[in-house]
């Protein structure tokens, strides 16, 4: 595997490469990596030539700095774990590569109310900071496909519509959620948590799921309120746990009232914040 540092160098690597007519897949990550941002980088392996993924842990994505200082850095294993799949490019900028001093990096695009709900009410400015951070690796990379997980859910909602505002021509892949034997998602934050809540974090994907399977007796609202109980109970402290629309992320009052039926959560388990989501009614129609 190759290692970047700079984005000078970066890009005269791939310059040769797409001049070979080679296709570029990108996987943006924070590091950290587990089976979850594995399986991103072998479907980047099998759609393009050639696959490269980041390593940057976005400091404007933050908007608690003490999530950010305790973000877990594991590079070393990291590589390991690129190499023993293959991976083709590592790029690991730093801060000053990714925000040079003499360049405006922000993007002024609107998101409406895809940003505003869900985690836009609890993390202000965070995917205001997410969508800068892929803006500019993605001018950086030029891929042409981007590879990118359903386990953030409403992140992929905001891109998709980013890339659309921007009539990019980069494919938008979403690869599903790989989860841990007993069902928790993956996620770089899971070694953070306590033995105690480690065993029943299980209780988010359960919940999730026995969401899915009362969807024919019960409304969203008896649901909601079922699943905010049982993750109270347990003693995490929900944020959210709500039942939208997938194409809109508006909470919906009925069922039958789209074709695309998400269950999305939030919460503390300790002092760690964990996410999780399940689709409960797949879409007819593709997005476009
Ligand atoms: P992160 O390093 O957390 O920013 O994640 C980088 C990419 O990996 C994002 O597109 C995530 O959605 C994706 N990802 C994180 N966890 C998982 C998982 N358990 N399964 C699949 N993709 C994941």
């Amino acid at each position: 595997m190759l290692l970047f540092k700079t984005v000078s160098d970066l890009q005269s690597y791939l310059q040769k490469t797409t001049n070979e007519g080679k296709r570029v897949g990108f996987v943006p990550t924070m590091g950290a990596l587990h089976k979850g941002h594995l399986s991103l980088v072998q479907e980047s392996k099998s759609n393009c030539d050639v696959s490269v993924v980041s390593i940057f842990v976005n400091p404007t994505q933050f908007d608690d700095k003490k999530d950010l200082e305790k973000y877990p850095r594991t590079i070393g294993q990291d590589i390991e774990l690129l190499c023993s799949v293959g991976n083709d490019v590592l790029f690991l900028p730093s801060v000053e590569e990714i925000y040079p001093k003499d360049l405006d990096t922000t993007l002024q695009l609107d998101f409406g109310q895809l940003a505003e709900v869900l985690e836009g009410a609890f993390r202000p400015g965070h995917f205001d900071g997410m969508a800068q951070v892929v803006n500019r690796l993605l001018n950086i990379v030029q891929p042409d496909c981007l590879f990118m997980g359903q386990k953030d859910f409403q992140q992929v909602a905001i891109v998709h519509s980013m890339l659309k505002q921007l009539k990019s021509k980069i494919d938008l892949v979403v690869c599903p959620i790989i989860r841990e034997e007993d069902g928790l998602a993956m996620s770089s934050r899971n070694r953070r948590l306590s033995p105690e809540f480690r065993q029943k974090s299980i209780l988010l994907s359960q919940t999730l799921a026995k969401i899915k399977a009362k969807m024919t007796q019960d409304t969203p609202q008896q649901l909601r309120k079922m699943g905010l109980e049982t993750l109270s109970e347990a003693g995490f402290k929900p944020e959210y746990f709500d039942i939208v629309d997938g194409f809109t992320l508006l909470s919906i009052d009925n069922f039958s009232e789209t074709s695309y039926v998400v269950a999305l959560t939030a919460a503390w388990a300790g002092e760690i914040r964990l996410i999780d989501n399940m689709i409960i009614k797949q879409p007819t129609e593709v997005l476009a």
